[in-house]
């Protein structure tokens, strides 16, 4: 079964979201399986702190190698062979073609961060790979996990229907997926292209690689060799 394990301050986010529809009917199937473990049972004191002040000054908290190695050394055996992923703005971006490598692989373990992020010393320590969901800051790395975590859910076996085996999307090809259409065949003077309408497999075929083509030169020239 594939698994993911979350470590996180705020385990009560999980499953959040992937709770309900494909994902958490597959969850329910026993297709995968979801552990969140909370950093803070792993916090220094009485109060369990799990963060301090920044060396060098600054602004925010940064949380510490300490309790984070020992939140993840207690919760995931050190033969474990699932990627360790720090999510991370500074991370690699993370794409298509690595959610399918993910997803081919026995699962994952994710480290949430918050405040102004983690110790450097355990993404060293424990080979943890940064990964960004995009140019932009959140607030805790749980959305970013469940961002993560969806993506590769849906492409287990199993998971989609057999109409949706997502070999046709958007970046799956290195290009954006072309326009869909559905009944009416007209809406508010807007007719579904004729071609689409036409029968021929083959001129449909062609109809959406320009038009797959067209979007990615319009809107994402980056993906095009
Ligand atoms: N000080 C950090 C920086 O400038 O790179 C931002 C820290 S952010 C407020 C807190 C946490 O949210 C991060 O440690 C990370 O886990 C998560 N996070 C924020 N933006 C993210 C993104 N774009 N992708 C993945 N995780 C993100």
């Amino acid at each position: 079964m594939w698994s993911a394990t979350i470590l996180t301050l705020y385990p009560e986010m999980f499953p959040g979201p992937l709770g309900t529809s494909l994902s958490g009917d597959a969850l329910s199937r026993g297709i995968w399986s979801l552990e969140a473990r909370n950093i803070r049972d792993h916090g220094i004191g009485r109060h369990r702190a799990v963060d301090d002040t920044p060396a060098g000054g600054g602004p925010g908290m940064v949380i510490r190698a300490d309790v984070l190695a020992h939140a993840l050394d207690a919760g995931v055996p050190a033969d474990d062979t699932r990627p360790r992923l720090l999510m991370s703005p500074r991370g690699r971006p993370l794409t298509q073609a690595r959610v399918r490598q993910l997803a081919e692989g026995p699962g994952v373990v994710i480290i949430c961060g918050r405040f102004e992020g983690v110790d450097e010393r355990v993404i060293e320590g424990r080979g943890l790979e940064e990964v960004s969901i995009g140019d932009y800051v959140l607030s805790g790395g749980e959305i970013a996990s469940l961002v993560t975590l969806d993506a590769c859910v849906r492409l287990l076996s199993g998971v989609m229907g057999k109409e949706a085996s997502g070999s046709e999307e958007s970046f799956e090809n290195g290009l954006l997926e072309y326009p869909h259409y559905t009944r009416p065949r007209e809406w508010e003077g807007r007719a579904i292209p004729d071609i689409l309408l036409s029968g021929d497999h083959a001129k449909i075929a062609r109809w959406r690689k320009e038009q797959s083509e067209r979007l990615t030169r319009e809107r994402r020239p980056d993906l095009l060799p």
